[in-house]
């Protein structure tokens, strides 16, 4: 059994990052197994060296131990783009040259855009590019994303389902997230690609994150049919918020572990309150 926690070292760890790495390790004393530390660092420019030190040393102060070596995402971009030329290969992904705001005035002129998880999806519009435009386009120089061409993806595939640790089999719906981005215009991949990848080459059996990454399971379960990868089992816990129902992020200010550190708090204490659920006030569990 190996599960993982996987901070993006952009920040500190807040409370929720401290919840979520006390439950990894849990699982994984509970089932004999073992759980690894990766930092998603695939942000060149979010990313830094002082949080992932800083990330570190919350989680030693919290008592969370990791296993093994610390695996980092920005020393394995050729494992990434290995997998994406084999989706290449296969005609699935395309380059797309759209900026933000490009894809945000089609949509507005769409009128009627259909929505996933995360907003409006990418109307498509780089798609239908010849081959020869887009090889025009590549040599000029033009920056590009690529992005997975969902309805050729799924197609093959057939129905997908990820199994989930308390509920069973769930039925993945992919195609509900459009056109995803699996390689950055900054980096030759993306998160879904990186984190697919590494939980089936670290050997992760158990991936326990947080509620808002329940649709990007869909789309990894996707990426394992496609590049014959293991599945893992899943769990997905739920996020926390402030007292306005708002998800803590790693910009909000007050209920990081340093702060928390900083201001004398027991870290066995705050363990056995994470564990039976307490947290500090104004702190709460959101409902999805
Ligand atoms: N790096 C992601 C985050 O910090 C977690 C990704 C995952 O657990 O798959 O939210």
């Amino acid at each position: 059994m190996v599960t993982r926690f996987a901070p993006s070292p952009t920040g500190r760890l807040h409370i929720g990052h401290g919840w979520s790495a006390l439950m990894g390790q849990d699982l994984a004393r509970e089932l004999g197994g073992v759980m690894r530390l990766r930092i998603e660092d695939i942000d060149g420019v979010r990313s830094r060296p002082e949080h992932v030190a800083g990330i570190m040393e919350d989680l030693r102060w919290l008592g969370v131990e990791w296993d093994g070596d610390v695996v980092f995402q920005s020393a394995r971009l050729a494992l990434y783009d290995a997998a994406l030329g084999t989706l290449k290969a296969q005609g699935l992904v395309y380059p797309c040259f759209c900026t933000r705001a490009e894809i945000a005035a089609e949509i507005a002129a769409s009128g009627s855009a259909p929505h996933g998880s995360d907003g409006p999806l990418y109307p498509g519009t780089c798609r239908s590019l010849s081959d020869t435009e887009r090889a025009r386009r590549i040599a000029a120089g033009y920056s590009h994303c690529w992005r997975l061409d969902m309805a050729q993806a799924v197609a093959p595939v057939g129905p997908l389902t990820w199994v989930d640790m308390d509920h069973g089999p769930i039925p993945a719906h992919p195609e509900r997230a459009g056109d995803v981005v699996l390689a950055r215009k900054d980096a030759p991949t993306s998160y879904h690609l990186a984190a697919t990848l590494d939980d089936a080459e670290m050997g992760v059996t158990h991936v326990l994150r947080g509620q808002d990454l329940v649709a990007a399971t869909d789309i990894h379960r996707l990426l394992q049919a496609l590049l014959g990868l293991p599945t893992p089992v899943y769990r997905h816990h739920p996020l926390l918020g402030d007292a306005q129902g708002k998800r803590l992020a790693k910009r909000t200010g007050g209920i990081s572990l340093a702060e928390l550190r900083a201001a004398g708090t027991d870290p066995g204490k705050l363990r056995a309150d994470l564990r039976a659920g307490r947290f500090p006030v104004g702190i709460r569990i959101l409902t999805p």
